[in-house]
């Protein structure tokens, strides 16, 4: 299945110069969800990982779906102030300025199999906090599973010694 297609560019957003890749038209197409999150299963599977990692928010809906799949838990990794329970916290920085990402320090447990799992990698930011958040914890990182990657940004460069599996790449 051709998932390009059903993935659509807008110009401009969020602002000027950025293409962004939106992949809400790919989840509202039934085969295009079905394909996708089918495929990155068969691709992950290798990983046996015990927990997925996944990103709020795009990370989520491919996540969740994925751990139930391959038979793992999900764990969220959110944004500021935004879980219940003590969490560990990353600073990273974007473009201007930084952001945070948090995790329930309960949610790890050192020695579990992780892989962390995003809609897409752009400069890797993302990925590589997270992954630094993972290994804080004590967990193996088992793999990486983006839907789309950005090559020209070279966020591969970014992360960690760990497999990385995507599904489009522009
Ligand atoms: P990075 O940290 O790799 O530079 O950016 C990746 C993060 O930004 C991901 O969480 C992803 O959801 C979001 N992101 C950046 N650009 C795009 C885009 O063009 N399309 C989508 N769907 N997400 C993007």
């Amino acid at each position: 299945m051709d998932l390009k297609s059903l993935i659509r560019d807008i110009p401009d957003f969020p602002k000027p110069g950025i293409l962004f890749r939106d992949i809400t038209t790919l989840l509202r197409d039934p085969e295009g969800l079905r394909f996708t999150i089918d495929s990155l299963t068969e691709k992950c599977a290798q990983f046996s990982p015990d927990y997925i990692v996944g990103m709020e928010s795009r990370g989520f809906i491919f996540g969740a779906p994925l751990a139930y799949k391959l038979g793992a838990g999900f764990i969220p990794v959110r944004k500021r102030g935004k879980l219940p329970a003590a969490v560990h916290a990353i600073e990273y920085e974007l473009e201007y300025g930084m952001d945070r990402l948090e995790v329930h320090q309960d949610a790890l447990l050192p020695g579990s199999r992780v892989l962390i799992v995003d809609d897409l990698m752009a400069t890797g930011g993302t990925a590589s906090a997270t992954a630094e958040l993972v290994q804080q914890t004590g967990c193996t990182l088992v793999g990486f599973g983006f839907i789309i990657e950005l090559r020209d940004l070279n966020g591969r460069q970014r992360l960690p010694d760990a497999p990385i599996v995507t599904l489009v790449e522009y």
